[in-house]
């Protein structure tokens, strides 16, 4: 039978992150994907650090995540292309009132965020549409790619003797006397005493294995590129509703708009269809900048992303048989990868983590109806517009 001190259950970047952080202690990972790595959210997602503005608990983690992101090409010995050139929520006059409530929020984290009218956000992007009326613009973050981040993080936790498989999706795990001993799939089981659960939309799959309950609700959204155009700004922008980058070869990247409650399974890929949700995310792209009207799309492309019912990350000892951690990044969790698979890694390794993560653990939910997704009408079939 195959061992490993730690098995990581999904190779997305929580997963990888977590690896590369373990294995460079020296711990024998075994990282298991249903499906290919990063084939999933992670390698879909439009790049962005979010700074967690909204959630203040979080933005202290989103400070740990922009330290690690400045030397993280250094780190791992591969580019991801990151790119710390801040960040810029820009408002139509409809969403001025909201983001102006939205500021009171920013202001109580440690980030320097700025309430600007919308002269000095056409002064930071002259192409921006003459109908936006104030920002918020800050310094700091940024955004990569995250194709070649989710690579640079399965290459580097590799070079230190992680082992990834791909196509083995965990069945079952096996418990015996209170504690974890193993975990199935189809090729047979990997005896191990630890399970790292980043199974994103199905980590309450996972969770479920052991008798735990981990609350996470799956939406499909859709994303696009145009065609290259010259250089037009390096902020992550955000603004009529949709996110906004421009990639190192000059794509505009954006995502945005509704998104559709799905379920998903153990073992098959979740369906991506695009959607007339396409033409919606693009008019408002066009809307926002005007000058990028006519430019072609290159590609659209759908992604899962696992969501909590209070919108907040999750990391935390799953409570029942000893042995399994997990992390839900509710999507946000490209940008915040970095730190959430070093506090995960801590957490597995020493039961604490040097990364505040105390009020993002799963006691929270305690008192969640075990219908929340009815109630919130988060099932299957349902829009979130
Ligand atoms: C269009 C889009 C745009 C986004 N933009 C941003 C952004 O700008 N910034 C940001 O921070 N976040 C963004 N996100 C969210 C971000 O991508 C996710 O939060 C992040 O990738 C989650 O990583 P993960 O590793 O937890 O999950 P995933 O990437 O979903 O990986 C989970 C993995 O677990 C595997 N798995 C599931 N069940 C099993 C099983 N039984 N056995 C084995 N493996 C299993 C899956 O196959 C999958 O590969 C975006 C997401 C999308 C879809």
């Amino acid at each position: 039978m195959n061992t490993a001190d730690v098995v990581v259950v999904g190779a997305g970047v929580l997963g990888l992150s977590t690896a590369y952080w373990l294995a460079k202690t020296g711990s024998k990972v075994v990282v298991l994907d249903k499906g290919r790595t990063a084939w999933e959210a992670s390698g879909r997602a439009s790049g962005y650090l979010s700074l967690r503005g909204e959630t203040p608990i979080e933005a202290r983690l989103a400070a740990v995540a922009e330290k690690l992101w400045h030397s993280l090409d250094d780190e791992l010995g591969y580019v991801t292309e990151w790119c710390p050139e801040g960040r810029l929520w820009a408002a139509f006059p409809y969403e001025w009132e909201a983001m102006q409530e939205t500021y009171k929020s920013f202001s109580k984290t440690d980030f320097p965020f700025r309430l600007i009218d919308g002269n000095e956000a056409r002064s930071l992007l002259p192409y921006l549409s003459d109908s936006v009326v104030g920002a918020i613009h800050t310094t700091h973050g940024g955004h990569a790619n995250p194709q070649r981040t989710a690579q640079a993080f399965a290459w580097a936790c590799m070079d230190r003797g992680a082992v990834i498989r791909e196509n083995a999706p965990v069945l079952s795990i096996r418990t015996s006397g209170g504690k974890i001993v193993g975990v199935v799939t189809p090729d047979g089981e990997i005896a191990t005493p630890i399970v790292v659960n980043c199974a994103g939309p199905g980590a309450g799959k996972i969770a479920e294995m052991i008798g735990a309950e981990v609350p996470v609700a799956a939406a499909r959204l859709e994303a696009m590129v145009t065609a290259p155009l010259p250089p037009m700004f390096k902020f992550a922008m955000i603004g009529n509703g949709v996110s906004v980058r421009q990639t190192h070869r000059g794509n505009l990247h954006f995502n945005g708009g509704p998104h559709e409650w799905i379920d998903v399974d153990l073992t098959s890929e979740p369906v991506k269809p695009t959607t007339p949700i396409i033409r919606n995310a693009a008019r408002r792209v066009a809307e926002l900048l005007p000058s990028a009207k006519n430019i072609p799309l290159l590609r659209c492309w759908g992604g899962v992303i696992d969501l909590t019912p209070d919108h907040s990350i999750v990391i935390d000892r799953v409570p029942g048989p000893d042995g399994m951690f997990v992390s839900v990044a509710s999507g946000h969790g490209f940008g915040l990868a970095p730190a959430i698979g070093k506090a995960l890694a801590e957490l597995t390794l020493t039961g604490d983590s040097t990364i505040p993560i105390r009020e993002l653990g799963l006691s929270r939910f305690a008192n969640l109806p075990k219908d929340w997704r009815k109630q919130f009408k988060w099932e299957a079939g349902n829009y979130n517009t």
